[in-house]
């Protein structure tokens, strides 16, 4: 509990205690970057009531600013009268627990920032802006009241949240019966005692959600009190998720996070979670850091996607942090995906992690056939190679459903003078200007010859956001036959409308998706079977039960083929198991061999490929995603990379590259100091990132390897101390476990 007065402060000197008991001090983190604390005074009328991890507001400079209070009673170092008192508290916003605030304290030593930087930007917006004033009430308790509203009537007879909460265990609701490989995993999570990381490995269309989910049933059953929290990867999947969840725990008060939500939507979701009144909580990466105080179990699906590494601030994974905050909570988590990181992969192997397997499809649907074709030679229209438009032609004679998956949005990537080389190079990044089409799709509008359309189309950098309208002619020669060069989505889709006339097409990637409730649309008539051909990226990849769903064509398999991150090849296997996991899932026809192997694979993926005879594929082709891994950490170890070594890594901008590169030189100067000489330490040389200039700042990268993460974050620590003393206008941030490098 909260220490206000100096007494408990033992070791102080007397005049310490004088002054603490006298006045009682407040450590409060705020988002800024410039200590991990600062202190304020507590006005008289919160004496005796404020406490640690309450929500404050303070003055801070001419403003005010919401603040968490970290501890009470301390006596600041700063001079008296330059201490400003706390304004207000939020008497009624939940009092976060106190394994939630070990959580963030964690996470800001880990990744080297402030406990604020980690806890505030992870409160809904709303939460966090200061009110004007008084007058407009308490932002916490407007939240409780949305939510309660929107739940009211779930839960038979109750009218409070607290009733929700603790109104009765919550019954198992009736279920299919699992496999025998289902029941297994099901069987060793519950016989999980404590803290204990689970690697559930299923493939695709294996029935993970179906463990999860009956995990959780048990865990809230079994506890009145317990919450349990799903993360998932993509806000696109949320729905029919969500949806699937509501109708299997009735009056639990589930609460959905994402980005993608109303600000008082997602406030009402918070703070249901930290009341405890929400039991269930599915979101996406920043669900991780929301306080969750009965917390009893984590899921973590698709826990290898990228999209868990939160881009902003603090540069958190939250499969990691879903696996510490597991760890000081002392309960269990479950990784699930049908293509794990290594590094997961490799702590099953260790033994850290507990690996489960789920090796054959739930429906006892058997996995597509998967052929590699050669795009070497000519394609057609939409990029398609004879063998994949002979397979849609198939499809839409059967009156199935195609997959054309691109992962390129736009209608081309990049715009050019074949006169005299001209592309539509982005003035302040170094990456082309996308062509985009702005208009509504026409079917058999035409697709060449697209600049002199004008006004329809525009140039959009995917770094910056600047766009720019086409231009009539070449702005070097002024040619005015200008050409799109290659493809994205948006011209797969026209020119499929040409090659398929009378078949119904839709698309998604992130420009649909942009437009509020456009996904969702878009997948309930995939899945009403109202579309023939889906056309679009990784969105389409990720998790759904598309049940009519026969053929994938993956138009492009090269992008990342060759790509210089390391994680080039992981990524790409990645998401090709995952898009090639959509074909096929339904369960066979009556009348079709049940048992295994005689069942004909219903499901059929063709991989696109310039490279054709690139391991890889032959891998991806026997779904051997153990061979694939294995393969790679060999790989790994040889050369020194994660997960055998651990990396930070120092980024750098700037006005120009060379005030970059110097400051980083400055930096790698300091690290002999900073490591002492310590041979676990190893500091490479300064380069340009690979996107070397973006929004007009040129950017730089300094990577630090170490075996040991005992020894890499001491050294981090006396190297940032340093950093901070040199005078600089760069702008840099060191980043823990970086993805890409
Ligand atoms: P995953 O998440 O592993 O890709 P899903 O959880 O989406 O797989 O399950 C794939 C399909 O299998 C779903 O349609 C689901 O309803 C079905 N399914 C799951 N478990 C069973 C089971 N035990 N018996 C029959 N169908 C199942
Ligand atoms: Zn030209
Ligand atoms: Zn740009």
């Amino acid at each position: 509990m909260s220490v206000i007065s100096g007494a408990s402060e033992g070791d102080r000197g007397a005049r310490g205690m004088e002054r603490v008991a006298a006045r009682p001090y407040a450590r409060v983190a705020l988002d800024i970057p410039i200590a991990p604390w600062f202190d304020y005074r507590v006005p008289d009328e919160l004496i005796g009531t404020l406490g640690p991890r309450d929500w404050v507001l303070v003055p801070w400079g001419r403003g005010r600013r919401v603040g968490l209070v970290l501890s009470v009673g301390a006596a600041p170092e700063l001079p008296e009268e330059k201490i400003r008192a706390i304004e207000r508290r939020f008497a009624t916003a939940p009092r976060p627990d106190a394994a939630w605030l070990a959580l963030v304290e964690f996470a800001a030593r880990y990744y080297h920032r402030h406990p604020g930087e980690v806890a505030l930007p992870a409160l809904p917006r709303l939460l966090r802006t200061p009110p004007v004033a008084r007058a407009r009430g308490c932002p916490f308790e407007r939240a409780r009241a949305r939510f309660r509203a929107a739940n009211a009537g779930r839960a038979p007879g109750a009218a409070e949240p607290a009733e929700l909460l603790s109104g009765a265990a919550l019954p198992i609701p009736a279920e299919m019966e699992l496999n025998a490989d289902q029941q297994r995993a099901l069987d060793a999570l519950l016989a999980t005692e404590g803290f204990a990381v689970h690697l559930l490995h299923g493939i695709t269309g294996s029935g993970k959600t179906e463990v999860y989910l009956r995990w959780i049933a048990r865990i809230l059953a079994r506890d009145e009190h317990a919450q349990a929290l799903m993360l998932v990867p993509e806000i696109a999947l949320t729905p029919q998720l969500a949806r699937q969840v509501a109708q299997r725990f009735p009056g639990a008060g589930v609460a959905v996070l994402h980005s993608g939500l109303g600000e008082a939507e997602r406030s009402a979701g918070w703070v249901a979670a930290a009341d405890g009144c929400a039991r269930l909580v599915i979101g996406t990466r920043l669900a991780v850091l929301v306080p969750m105080p009965r917390l009893a179990a984590i899921v973590v699906d698709e826990e290898h996607d990228p999209s868990f590494r939160q881009q902003e601030g603090v540069h958190y994974s939250a499969r990691d942090l879903a696996v510490a905050a597991a760890s000081i909570r002392g309960i269990p988590v479950v990784l699930g995906s049908a293509t794990p990181a290594l590094e997961s992969w490799h702590s099953a192997q260790r033994g850290r992690y507990r690996a489960l397997s789920l090796p054959l499809r739930a429906t006892g649907a058997v996995l597509p056939t998967l052929r590699i074709v050669s795009s070497r030679g000519e394609t057609g229209p939409a990029g398609l190679t004879e063998v994949a438009r002979e397979a849609i032609e198939r499809v839409l004679q059967r009156g199935e459903q195609a997959l054309v998956f691109i992962n390129r949005r736009g209608f081309a990537p990049v715009l050019s003078c074949p006169s005299c080389g001209w592309l539509s190079q982005c003035g302040e990044c170094s990456a082309y200007r996308v062509l985009h089409y702005a208009g509504a799709h026409r079917p058999g509008a035409g697709a060449a010859g697209t600049g002199r359309g004008g006004s329809r189309y525009r140039l959009q950098c995917h770094h910056c956001g600047g766009a720019s309208p086409v231009p009539r002619a070449c702005p070097e020669c002024g040619d005015v036959d200008l050409q799109p060069l290659g493809a994205g989505t948006q011209r797969i889709e026209q020119e499929l409308a040409t090659v398929f006339p009378g078949a119904r097409i839709a698309r998604l990637d992130r420009d649909v998706a942009s437009r509020r409730g456009a996904a969702e649309r878009v997948l309930a008539s995939v899945h009403a079977g109202e579309v023939d051909i889906v056309v679009g990226t990784q969105m389409l990849a990720k998790g759904h039960d598309f049940q009519r769903l026969v053929v994938v064509i993956v138009v492009d398999a090269d992008a990342g083929l060759y790509a210089p991150d390391f994680r080039a090849p992981e990524r790409l296997f990645a998401t090709l198991m995952q898009v090639s996991g959509r074909a096929g899932r339904a369960a066979p026809e009556a009348g079709t061999d049940p048992d295994g192997g005689a069942t004909p694979a219903r499901g059929e993926v063709i991989v696109q490929t310039r490279f054709p005879e690139h391991p890889l594929f032959a891998a991806l082709q026997a779904h051997d995603f153990t061979g694939f891994a294995d393969a790679l950490l060999a790989e790994r170890r040889e050369a020194g990379l994660p997960p055998f070594r651990h990396l930070a890594l120092l980024r750098a901008e700037a006005a120009s590259i060379e005030e970059a590169l110097d400051f980083l030189a400055a930096a790698k100067a300091q690290s002999g100091a900073a490591s002492r000489g310590s041979e676990q330490i190893r500091v490479f040389d300064p380069v340009p990132m690979p996107l070397a200039r973006v929004k007009g700042r040129a950017r730089a990268q300094l990577l630090v390897e170490s075996p040991s993460r005992g020894a890499l974050h001491p050294f981090v620590d006396a190297w940032l101390a340093r950093l901070g003393g040199i005078v600089t206008r760069v702008r840099w941030q060191l980043e823990i476990d970086p993805i890409e490098i």
